[in-house]
Order: C-alpha cells, then structure tokens, then sequence
C-alpha cells in the first residue's frame, strides 16, 4: 500500500515511537506506518507483548486441548461411544487417558513464539523500526518544537536517545503477587509461569476466581488435575452475568471442582513437594501446586511518566480519554497499562485510535459499550453492550429475554446441557443494547448480536434474518422473536 504523507513538525514526516509491543502497541505501528509516520516501536520482551508470549495465546493453545478433552468427557456416553476403559464417571477425572502436558506446553510456547515472529515480520515490512530493550521518556520534557525524547535501555546496557513528536505507551500489565505467596515457578506459580510444567498438577490450588482464575482452573479440571477454586467472593467470576457465573459455577462442581466461596487466600507456603494455602478464617487447604491469579499491576513505574506529566490513578494506571490521549500533551497511552478494559481488542482499538488522533486522520472516540468479551471456559461466556447490572443499577431501561439451550434442537443433538442466550433491548424502540450467549464457542456465537448492537439493530430486523436449522444460533434469533412479543404485550398494557 502506498504510504500516505503524514502531518509533521515543519513539514517534515511525524516521528512515532511507541513503547510496548502488545496488541496496543504493534497495531498501532501497523496504522502509522500506513498513514505515512516514521514509526519505531521499542518493546522489552518481543512483539506481540504478554498477549501473545504469556497470556492470551498461550493460556487460549491449553484451553484447546482441554476443550477436546472436556467435549469427548461430557458427552461420549450421551452420543453412544464406547471408550476403553468404561468405568463410571466419579471414579475417573478424565475419560481420556491422560494428557502429555509437556508436549501441550512445548506446543503452547511454539506457537506463542511463531506468532510473535509473525507479527515482527509483518511490522517490519510496514517499514517500522523495531528496536529491543526497555523505554521511558527523558527527563527534558517537550521541546519548543512540541517534540520528546525516549530513551532506550538496551540489552547490552547501552543508552539511545530517539525523538519523537507523538509517543505511544501501551507496555501492559504484570500478575500481582501477595507479599505472603511469592511465585517459586514450581510450585507456586503465576500465569506466565504454568507452560513451564513437565508434568500435569495432580492437586492444583487455584487462588482467584476471575476470568483468569476461573478459566484456569476449568482448563486443569478438564485436563486430569483436581482443582480447588478459592474465591474470595460470594460466587465465581464476579465481574460477569450473574446467570452466567451460576450456570458455570454449577457445572464446575458437577465435574467435582471443589469451589470454595467467600474464602480469602492470605498466605502461601511450599513445604517440600507440597504447598499450603491459610485462609483468612485460619482454614488450611493442601496441593501439590498453587496458581495465583489474583489481578495485575500496570508496568507504568519508573518510566518518567509523572514528571512528564502523565497522571497515573491511584492503582498506577495512566488516565486516558476517549482518544487515548494522556494528560501530557503529545504523550498517548493504550493497552492494559490504562486499565480501561483489560482486552487485546481493546488495546489495540486504543493504539490506533491514539494514531489516528496524533496523525490527523479521521477518528472515533472508543465505545466500550460496543465491545464483546468472552470467557474461555466450558461452556464459554461470552457478552456485549449493556449488561444485568446496567439494568438493575437504571444505568440502562432495558427489556430481557433469556433462553435456556436446553430447548434448542442442535444442543439436544449435541448432548449440550448447559448455557443460555440472552438478549436485552430497548423496550420502546425494540433497539438491541447488549446480550450474552452461555454456550461451547460462546465466542463465536456472540457476533450476530455484537453486529446488533454496534448498528443498532432493532429485534425485529434481527428475528427477520435466517439461521440454520438446525444451530444454536436459532436461539439468538428466537429470544428476538420473544422479545418483539413482550415489548408489544409491554406497550399495551
Ligand atoms: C491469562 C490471560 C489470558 C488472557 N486472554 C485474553 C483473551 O483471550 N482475549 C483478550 O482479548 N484478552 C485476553 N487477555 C488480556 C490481554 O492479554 C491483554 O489485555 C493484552 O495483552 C493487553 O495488551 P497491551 O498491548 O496493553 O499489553 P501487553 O500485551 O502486555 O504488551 C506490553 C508489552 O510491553 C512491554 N513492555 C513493558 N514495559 C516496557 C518498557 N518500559 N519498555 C519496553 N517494553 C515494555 C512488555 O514486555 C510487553 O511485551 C488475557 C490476559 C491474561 C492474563
């Protein structure tokens, strides 16, 4: 594609240096580099950043290996297969006879690796300047020409200086550790550090019941391992659909997941080839192994961002607007170090948007209400727009439907149990404002109702389209048909 001139400092091509190569950063370069800037990204790790080498791709290559096994486990029996060695379900973890997990991890890294190779590859052949070692913003300030220095901190222990006439930082996010449960990456271990493990945790601890604890723990369920799911809330995933987490909640406990609610890990220790984790009511669970998932800090501290500055909040996250400007003039942030909504999509719509904005090109402020997200469990959540508690808070006067899959006729067929879809919509207008599907590939059920909401589609026009029958899509199309119903029978009344 043919660079287009960008805006500069007296004519001249705008300088970009963007600091962290994730989703937030390496898109970013992609979209300057087409709109004609001279673009350097300088990342500490490897392009592609966390997502790609420790979190989203690696923690997603696992999950699909425990989706086989889980799918085969839940229904061979329903669908009429024979297996092996058929003894009854609650004397087995697993149906399946094991899982090699040092070879799933060794393919777990593989492709993290490939993938970050990738994307160098097709950074640098945008034309962007990639550069390893870690950056932060000089100490001078802006020049009179609106410009800022970045320095780079080299592998080498060498210092280069860039200039750079709008700055980009997008460096992510690291897990949170408790001061009584460091991370020993054997026993006690943080997310980054699982792909590690030779062998499968025969009792695995699972601290956090987020969605990283929570898709953890039912991937290492599913995989062989017993797990125990520590929450210190009243239920799992506290952050999603409160149908949603119940429905998951149940179905980890149906396949023996010992899920303990209001429970608060305070400390863990390794004693020997065991580890023990203290509650803060003095109980005391035993495993083999601990996972912590309990949150994450932004990568924000000694960057020179506050006396540039840039404001951070109280947890050290970077305020932004809604064009990913930072409160210093010419400095941009996107990503996971913003904490606006810890998603690859999102840093990356961030990144851009920061680069349309600093290249005067045409652009749209983020829309966090458009945004689809999913859980990577079985059954999958996945959820757009306006949620239950909107609803239930007024934030948002909506009218719901939700529909159980145990009607749909390709669930049955499929010996699919659990999950829902549920929609919500304006109640005069009939405008759908947001939804979620409880369903296996949840992920990519959910897109005909994120089109919905993006292009504020109406029920109707959504009940009008044809779905497969038979598909579990047909639900989605469904509750729309219900929901034309209940406004009618709302107006009235
Ligand atoms: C276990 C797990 C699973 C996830 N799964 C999903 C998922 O399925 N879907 C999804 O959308 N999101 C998922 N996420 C969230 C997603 O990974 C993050 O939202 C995403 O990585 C954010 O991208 P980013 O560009 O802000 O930062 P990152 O991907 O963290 O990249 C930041 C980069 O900056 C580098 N860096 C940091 N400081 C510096 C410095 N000073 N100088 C140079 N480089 C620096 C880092 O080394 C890193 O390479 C998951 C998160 C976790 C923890």
């Amino acid at each position: 594609m043919a660079a287009l001139p960008a805006y500069g400092t007296m004519g001249s091509v705008t300088r970009i240096v963007i600091i962290g190569g994730g989703p937030g950063g390496y898109e970013a370069a992609l979209v300057a580099a087409q709109l004609g800037a001279e673009v350097t990204v300088v990342d500490r790790d490897g392009l592609g950043g966390s997502a790609v080498l420790t979190d989203c791709v690696p923690s997603k290559t696992l999950i699909a290996t425990a989706e086989v096994m889980t799918t085969f486990d839940s229904s061979y029996e329903e669908l009429g297969i024979i297996v092996a060695d058929d003894t009854p379900p609650d004397e087995q973890a697993a149906k399946v006879v094991g899982v090699d997990l040092g070879k799933v991890n060794r393919r777990v890294k593989r492709l993290a690796i490939a993938q970050s190779h990738d994307i160098t590859q097709s950074v640098t052949r945008a034309g962007v300047t990639v550069l390893r070692g870690r950056g932060r913003l000089g100490a001078g300030g802006q020049a009179v020409d609106g410009s800022r220095e970045v320095l780079v901190d080299a592998p080498d222990g060498t210092v280069q200086s860039l200039r750079a006439d709008a700055v980009l930082i997008a460096t992510g996010a690291h897990p949170r550790e408790l001061p009584d449960a460091q991370p020993d990456g054997e026993r006690i271990l943080t997310w980054t550090q699982v792909y590690d493990l030779e062998e499968l945790p025969r009792e695995l601890i699972v601290v956090g019941s987020g969605v990283t604890g929570a898709e953890f723990a039912g991937a290492y369920q599913a995989l062989g391992s017993k797990v125990t799911l520590v929450s210190s809330r009243d239920r799992v995933l506290p952050g999603e659909d409160p149908d949603a987490a119940e429905v998951l909640e149940d179905v980890f406990r149906r396949r023996g997941m010992n899920v303990m609610g209001r429970s608060r890990a305070e400390s863990v220790k390794r004693i020997g080839d065991r580890v023990e984790v203290t509650l803060a009511d003095g109980k005391v669970i035993e495993g083999s192994h601990c996972l912590m998932a309990v949150g994450s800090i932004p990568n924000t501290s000694q960057m020179g961002l506050e006396e540039a500055g840039v404001k951070l909040n109280d947890w050290g996250q970077i305020q932004v607007d809604r064009v990913s400007r930072t409160t210093a003039p010419g400095v941009y942030a996107a990503g996971d170090c913003t904490g606006v909504f810890m998603l690859a999509s999102v840093a990356a719509m961030q990144g851009r948007i920061a680069m349309y904005h600093a290249l005067g090109d045409a652009v749209q402020p983020l829309n966090l209400k458009t945004v689809a997200s999913n859980v990577f469990t079985d059954p999958e959540i996945a959820t757009v727009g306006y949620t239950a508690a909107d609803v239930e808070c007024g934030k948002m006067d909506a009218v719901v439907v939700k529909l159980p899959l145990r009607g749909n006729p390709r669930a049955k067929m499929q010996g699919i149990r659990d999950g829902f879809v549920k929609l919500f919509c304006r109640p005069g207008t009939g405008i759908v404002v947001g939804g979620v599907v409880v369903a296996p590939r949840a992920s990519e059920l959910i897109h005909p109702i994120s089109l919905a909401v993006d292009a504020n589609l109406t029920v109707e026009q959504v009940a009008s389209a044809f779905t497969v029958y038979p598909s579990v899509s047909g639900s989605t199309a469904e509750a729309a048909r219900q929901l034309h119903i209940r406004k009618r029978a709302d107006g009235e009344s």
